[in-house]
């Protein structure tokens, strides 16, 4: 009945299916172990009428044209005339997030800013980015103060919360994520186009998945259809010939049998409050010296909401993935230790040849979503290709 089985509806799943369904005439089967599509991505209406990201903030920014268009096929945006912009609340005053030559001037006095952006620039070049880690090697005494200052005022303290590890403990990539701008640049992400779907990232992916070749089955752990052995793939107690797509987290795919991949998780508090605004400012600020949560959002801001019923904000609280029921793994954790434990359950996958990973998840990997949906492009459109092959052989 099917000939391509896709688990997990996130970006990555929705993408695979779509472009099988429809570039590849495929019947594909999406399962899906929770209630609803969109993996992390998902969004709803609370109680209240508010539209909220059920999994923490989602931000689609992206510098890739084919990304962008391809997803505009399935929404209409709302695209931020500004940019995302984030603040950090340091004891109470806020400062732009990425540090950049604004928030420098609001920690220094003007004469010392106007001597440290001349050393910036000369050792950088204006409009660059330099990570904070890289910011400290610099012999010079004034860069080295203001990389200090980044790496306790923004970075320490943060990142001690989300991954339970310093910033040194960390892979550089991840704190790279947020450089220091060497420009007057408030932006959280430097991309061309920012914003969220117009009516959300679930009715974008619903959008995406309503195509006749297309099946999908919620509140379905793919362990419970499907069975892999030595000999295949067998679903619903039939061998499964086609191509199996698992965007699920590996380890969890072969029961964890070599060790569990160390993920970090969140746990999201959500409050509503009757009044308009709850006067942060921001849609996003981030604590980065103080409290046990990492970040407050107001929705209504982030999603462009107006006329609103009060006001949803969420705070989100990082703690150590065990796998525990209910528990979700949200970020890899980035090290050679559990890259080597990954790539064994890799080199078991790679026995069965319909057995495709892709995904945050699946390859252990810090996806944004443009660049899941970029991959899931490419992906596609190579497995289409390869299978083409395969018959011209055959014929
Ligand atoms: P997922 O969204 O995790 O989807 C995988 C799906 O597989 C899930 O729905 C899961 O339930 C399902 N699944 C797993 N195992 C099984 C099984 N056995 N059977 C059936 N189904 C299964 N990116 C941005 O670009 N901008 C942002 O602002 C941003 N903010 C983020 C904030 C947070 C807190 C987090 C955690 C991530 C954020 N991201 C952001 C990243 C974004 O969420 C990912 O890039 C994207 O969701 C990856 O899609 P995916 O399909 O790979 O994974
Ligand atoms: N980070 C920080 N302080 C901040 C913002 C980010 O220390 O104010 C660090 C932290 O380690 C975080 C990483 O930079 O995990 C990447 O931040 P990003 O905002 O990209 O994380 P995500 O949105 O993926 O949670």
């Amino acid at each position: 009945m099917y000939d391509s089985i896709v688990i997990g509806a996130g970006a990555a799943g929705c993408v695979v299916a779509r472009q099988l369904a429809q570039l590849g005439g495929r019947r594909a089967l999406i399962i899906e172990k929770r209630g609803h599509i969109g993996g992390n991505c998902y969004d709803r209406l609370d109680e209240y009428g508010i539209l909220v990201h059920e999994y923490g903030p989602h931000i689609f920014h992206t510098n890739i044209e084919e990304v962008f268009s391809y997803l505009s096929r399935f929404t209409e945006w709302n695209l931020y005339k500004d940019g995302h912009q984030v603040v950090a609340n340091i004891n109470g005053r806020l400062i732009p997030v990425p540090f950049n030559l604004n928030t420098l001037r609001l920690v220094y006095e003007k004469e010392d800013a106007d001597e440290i952006e001349k050393k910036l620039i000369a050792a950088y070049g204006a409009g660059s980015r330099v990570t904070v880690m890289e910011l400290k090697k610099n012999p010079d005494p004034k860069i080295q103060a203001v990389a200090q200052y980044v790496y306790e005022n923004i970075f320490l303290h943060y990142t001690m919360k989300q991954w339970g590890q310093s910033p040194e403990e960390i892979s550089p990539e991840v704190t790279g994520r947020v450089p220091v701008l060497i420009s007057y640049d408030n932006r959280y992400f430097q991309d061309k186009y920012q914003g969220v779907p117009k009516d959300g990232f679930t009715a974008m992916f619903a959008n995406m998945l309503n195509h006749e070749n297309i099946t999908v089955r919620t509140n379905t752990d793919a362990a419970d259809l499907l069975q892999l052995t030595e000999d295949g793939i067998w679903f619903e107690g039939k061998k499964f010939e086609g191509d199996v797509i698992y965007t699920g987290a590996l380890d969890e795919l072969y029961q964890c049998r070599y060790g569990r991949l160390p993920y970090r998780s969140l746990r999201f508090a959500f409050s509503h409050l009757e009044k308009e605004d709850f006067q942060q400012g921001h849609s996003v600020v981030n604590y980065t010296v103080s409290e046990d949560f990492t970040r407050i959002t107001e929705f209504k801001y982030l999603t462009m909401q107006e006329n609103t019923n009060g006001t949803t904000i969420v705070r989100e609280y990082p703690f150590a993935y065990t796998g525990a029921e209910n528990e979700i793994p949200y970020y890899s954790i980035l090290n050679p230790e559990n890259e080597a434990l990954y790539q064994k359950y890799e080199q078991k996958a790679w026995l069965l040849p319909n057995l495709h990973l892709i995904g945050r998840l699946a390859e252990y990997k810090y996806y944004n979503i443009d660049a899941i949906v970029n991959k899931a492009l490419h992906f596609a459109d190579a497995l289409l290709q390869s299978n083409k092959t395969k018959e011209e052989r055959n014929e």
